[in-house]
């Protein structure tokens, strides 16, 4: 017999950028909700992306950018499948969402008129990247968040909750969750669940994600009946800190932006001599890292010229986690690998959250709303899990009560034991890594179904199998998925869309 609680308003999963805005604006509707439940399994900042975020928030602030011109950089990053009117409907809320962070007290970097400092990051035709102290953007964003969400009188914080399975009545509609807390499940009756879990980055060996998101909660959306849209893209960073460090610290693209360089360990450029050739797509300059050291030339960026002594003062971030490794990069290139570092598939979701379930939403990084298509453009997932997170907090918390009625949980999962968490890791890296051909995603997906056998509550298992599965339909090679035995680009882009385990390409 599980505990019962009911809460009259949404329930946000999630308290990173994406869960807490949407829990800001969440506010009660009178006769309708009296405001959020926001559930983590770790202290706020803690285990989120959005808390390490470096670079910052891209968004149209300089006086020569335009937010049509950012939409437009968005889908040619996107490669063929970015929803273009999604990418308007983010660009165009990019100054007013920097302005509202900034007015719950998120110090971004100023220039000397007092407006927003932007910098250039890759695939930017404009420096818009709104920093805070150099590379500190994330935390410092998300500690304002936190503040302003411990003070808002509307919304309830558990600090100690995962998400274990969804609550669904006869007709499918979501109408809780079950959350565990301290060892006891809890079955939280809601008027909405909005699903804001983060990205997949824990089912790699290489990742730059907390290893705690492992894509759990697009593993329940899709036993939920919630349509899964283009899980195979998985976005590389060409620049984790090759220390051996799980998760591997990042450096940040702005480095490349103010012209650190990418070479082998005797000092030749890995892509190009041209200044801005380091600031390809992520996907380009990721392969480029990747079979540089596999073909043991090594991949290294060096910042001793383009930043040097400033390095303490402009990347203080980047600089500790090198100090920590035994490297001083004012005077040693840094060792760099190739790290998961982004999910632009996910749940299929609009900008106001909705999925093609009743009463779930999701939001942030475990959404797909077809701004990122196959490429995420470099700083745009803050800015996504701002925007699109405050209005599915408007539209969910417009949600009323359902008649009371049976309800019955999708599933209970559970976890995968240490051991064969750590060889799916391997796997996925392997044969889902940077680089994919379909023997080694057939071995991957036939190992994956033996694990779901044994394992049949495994979340774990079901994320790494969509995005399995995703990788090994998809015979063609388009932004972040580069296949060997597929390396040309079809002609027509088409989307990856799985319900209930049937993929299909519309
Ligand atoms: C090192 C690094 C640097 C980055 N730099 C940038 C950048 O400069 N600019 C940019 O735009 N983007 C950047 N990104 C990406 C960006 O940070 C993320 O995409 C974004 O923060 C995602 O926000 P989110 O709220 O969706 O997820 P997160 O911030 O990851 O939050 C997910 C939340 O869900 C919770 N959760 C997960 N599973 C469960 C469960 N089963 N039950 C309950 N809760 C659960 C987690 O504990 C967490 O609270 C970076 C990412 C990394 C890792």
């Amino acid at each position: 017999m599980r505990r019962v609680v009911v809460h009259e308003g949404p329930l946000i999963v999630g308290g990173g950028l994406a869960g807490l805005s949407a829990a800001l604006e969440a506010v009660p509707v009178a006769g309708v909700s009296k405001g959020a439940l926001v559930v983590t399994p770790a202290p706020l900042l803690d285990a989120c992306s959005s808390a390490w975020a470096q670079g910052g928030m891209a968004a149209a602030l300089g006086k020569d950018d335009s937010a049509e011109l950012h939409a437009k950089d968005t889908e040619v990053a996107g490669a063929g499948l970015v929803v273009p009117e999604v990418a308007e409907a983010l660009t165009e809320h990019g100054r007013e969402t920097v302005e509202w962070l900034a007015s719950l007290g998120a110090p971004f970097d100023r220039d000397a008129d007092g407006g927003f400092a932007v910098s250039l990051e890759a695939a930017h035709s404009m420096p818009r990247v709104a920093r805070v102290g150099g590379d500190g953007a994330g935390r410092a964003i998300l500690s304002a968040v936190v503040e302003a969400a411990r003070a808002a009188s509307h919304i309830e914080i558990w600090e100690d909750g995962r998400l274990r399975g969804l609550l669904q009545d006869a007709s499918g509609r979501v109408r809780g969750a079950v959350i565990e807390r301290a060892g006891v499940l809890v079955d939280v009756h809601a008027h909405a669940v909005v699903l804001a879990t983060g990205g997949i980055g824990g089912l790699f060996e290489v990742t730059t994600n907390p290893a705690a998101l492992r894509g759990e909660g697009m593993a329940l959306a899709y036993l939920a009946g919630a349509e899964i849209l283009d899980p195979e893209f998985v976005q590389f960073h060409p620049t984790a800190i090759d220390v051996g460090l799980d998760p591997a610290p990042l450096a940040t693209e702005a480095l490349r932006g103010e012209g650190a360089r990418l070479v082998d360990r005797d000092g030749k450029f890995l892509i190009g001599p041209e200044p801005d050739a380091d600031l390809a797509a992520r996907d380009i300059v990721a392969r480029a890292v990747h079979e540089a050291r596999a073909s043991a030339r090594g991949a290294f960026l060096d910042a001793r010229a383009a930043v040097g002594d400033h390095f303490p003062h402009e990347f203080p971030a980047v600089f500790a986690a090198c100090q920590g490794a035994g490297i001083d990069p004012r005077v040693q290139p840094i060792p760099v690998a190739a790290a998961v570092h982004y999910h632009m598939g996910g749940i299929a979701a609009g900008e106001d959250g909705r999925t093609s379930v009743a009463g779930l939403y999701a939001i942030g990084e475990c959404a797909a709303t077809g701004v990122h298509g196959a490429n995420r453009l470099a700083s745009n997932s803050l800015l996504e899990a701002a925007t699109f997170g405050r209005q599915a907090g408007r539209a969910a918390a417009r949600e009323g009560a359902v008649a009371v009625g049976e309800v019955s949980a999708v599933m209970v999962g559970g976890d995968l034991p240490e051991p064969e968490m750590m060889a799916l890791r391997a796997a996925m890296t392997r044969y889902c890594g940077v680089v994919r051909g379909g023997e080694g995603l057939e071995a991957l997906c036939r190992m994956l179904d033996e694990m779901a056998v044994s394992h049949p509550v495994a979340l774990s298992v079901v994320a790494a199998q969509l995005v399995a599965e995703g990788a090994l339909e998809r015979r063609e090679s388009r932004g972040g998925h580069f296949r060997s035995d597929y390396p040309q680009t079809d002609k027509v882009a088409l989307h990856t869309r799985m319900t209930a385990r049937v993929a299909v390409a519309v």
